[in-house]
């Protein structure tokens, strides 16, 4: 039908189908995959915005699994995006004040992972099965906080897979912390680890390439895979809910068809913006993708000049899900700034992993000039939560603050009327420790878990139902390991 296939960004020698890219995960040569082509998006918008989630869902992802068929897709993602979402809309997207929020956060663990880790499992499943592998898959994941969660949620019980996941202990939520340790499942496995997300990701990144392990896993029965936005099948479907937001503003009468628009989207792994840019390249008219980072701003220095520079004190910070210095997806935008050049991005990868920087030449430079960039401080981001309370009675969490005030920082550096939307990354619920304060003047520090409590209290909303009765929950892991201790718990875990 199409001869849409994947490569790494390392080199050009693998050549496989969307099925094989999902169940590695990762790229032999430790590269990324990425679509050979980007397909257009070739029906009308006034077209599409009569669909709901599930048939946009089916129609953009449908484009990149091309060795699946339709019913296999569909079963897929029926079973992905329904009653769990505790939005029929499943990605509402709601108007406060000039911009449009779009809440990614109506899954079961209450963040945006949430959109592609409820489909993930099922894709897999479908793959490995196509692909006759015969072994257990045994997904690796590194999380900031919210992937982890997201991932178990959807790999819990599957049969024929395990799912080892690693976390920074001091570098994630009470709430995020408690929704891993209580996990329920016969395959699931949560480990803490003295470090920080890029010590995880690292470690995971490390165990991944070596050949020695796998081969030892292999001879097990078993082969690892990527739960991570390392994995292209995390990135696919996150593609749909941008142009889900273009189709509703559309509907709404926001926009005319054709019409350009801005998205602004609080930045860790660079995942979810990469997801958007990829969405520009099927034809949804973007103006700016302005990145949002935290305290960690990596990737404001390096859309602002060029420089990435991985140096520097990793912050432990109120929006932990974006405490990332080194943010893997970048490695898929540089092959797209520098026209695929597999040697280009093997040389700046390679400086990166040598010096902890590189710098991009002009031309690349160049091209970035669809972004913009720029942080936000933990007292503005509980400035900017208060704020919007305060003036439109909406709540957003941490991460959708940092968000909102790069996008008001931009606005005053650029006085655009371009309509926006606002990737709201996560339900404020799951940050009651940072928000509170913002919100409640009579505010004391009491039990952690009785602030869910008394936030649903002052904002008037029922508590999700993936963290009610949080605080109650038996604690089913509890296993702390130093980075290089990480291969014998993977062993242990799995008899090896
Ligand atoms: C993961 C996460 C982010 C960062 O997304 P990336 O795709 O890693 O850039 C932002 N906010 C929240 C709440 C998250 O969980």
């Amino acid at each position: 039908m199409n001869d849409l296939y994947y490569k790494s960004t390392r080199s050009n020698k693998e050549k496989i189908l969307s099925s094989q890219a999902i169940v590695n995960g990762i790229a032999c040569d430790g590269g990324l995959y990425i679509p050979s082509s980007f397909p257009k998006i070739d029906k009308p918008f006034l077209q599409l915005k009569e669909m709901d989630y599930r048939q946009l869902a089916f129609y953009i992802i449908k484009k990149y699994l091309t060795d699946f068929d339709g019913e296999e897709l569909k079963s897929c993602i029926d079973s992905a995006y329904d009653a769990k979402f505790d939005s029929p809309l499943i990605a509402p997207l709601i108007k406060v004040g000039e911009v449009f929020f779009l809440e990614l956060y109506h899954g079961l663990t209450l963040a945006f992972k949430d959109m592609a880790l409820s489909i993930l499992p099922h894709i897999l499943k479908v793959s490995v099965s196509k692909l006759n592998i015969g072994k257990d898959i045994v997904i690796l994941t590194a999380t900031s906080g919210d992937t982890g969660k997201a991932a178990l949620e959807g790999f819990a019980n599957v049969d024929g897979t395990k799912i080892i996941v690693f976390y920074p202990k001091e570098g994630v939520s009470q709430i995020q912390e408690r929704q891993m340790t209580t996990q329920e499942g016969n395959n699931t496995y949560v480990i803490a680890i003295e470090g920080n997300f890029d010590d995880a990701q690292t470690g995971v990144k490390r165990i991944f390439n070596d050949k020695e392990f796998n081969r030892i896993l292999n001879d097990n029965g078993y082969m690892f895979s990527s739960a991570n936005s390392i994995n292209i099948g995390r990135l696919i479907p996150q593609i749909v809910y941008y142009i889900y937001a273009y189709i509703k503003l559309l509907k709404l009468g926001e926009i005319s068809s054709g019409e350009k628009i801005n998205v602004v989207v609080p930045t860790g792994n660079f995942g979810n913006i990469l997801s958007s840019y990829y969405a520009k390249k099927m034809g949804l008219p973007i103006n700016k993708f302005i990145c949002a980072s935290n305290e960690n701003n990596v990737l404001y220095d390096f859309i602002n000049t060029g420089i990435y520079d991985k140096q520097r004190e990793l912050k432990v910070t109120s929006s932990p899900s974006m405490d990332i210095l080194i943010s893997s997806n970048l490695e898929r935008l540089l092959y797209d700034l520098c026209d695929n050049d597999v040697d280009m991005v093997n040389g700046l990868i390679g400086e990166l992993n040598k010096s902890g920087r590189y710098e991009i030449n002009s031309r690349m430079k160049n091209k970035l000039g669809d972004f913009y960039g720029e942080f936000t401080t933990d007292s503005e981001t509980i400035e900017t939560i208060r704020e919007v309370f305060k003036d439109f009675n909406y709540l957003i969490d941490t991460h959708t603050a940092v968000g909102y005030d790069v996008y008001k920082k931009y606005i005053k550096a650029a006085s655009d009327k371009t309509k926006t939307v606002i990737a709201s990354t996560a339900s404020a619920f799951k940050f009651p420790e940072s928000i509170i304060g913002a919100i409640d003047s009579k505010f004391r520090v009491s039990d952690k878990f009785a602030l869910i409590e008394r936030m649903a209290e002052i904002t008037n909303k029922t508590i999700p139902k993936g963290i009610k009765d949080i605080g109650r929950r038996k604690i089913l892991h509890n296993t702390v390991c130093k980075q290089e201790q990480m291969k014998s718990v993977i062993s242990e875990i799995l008899g090896l």
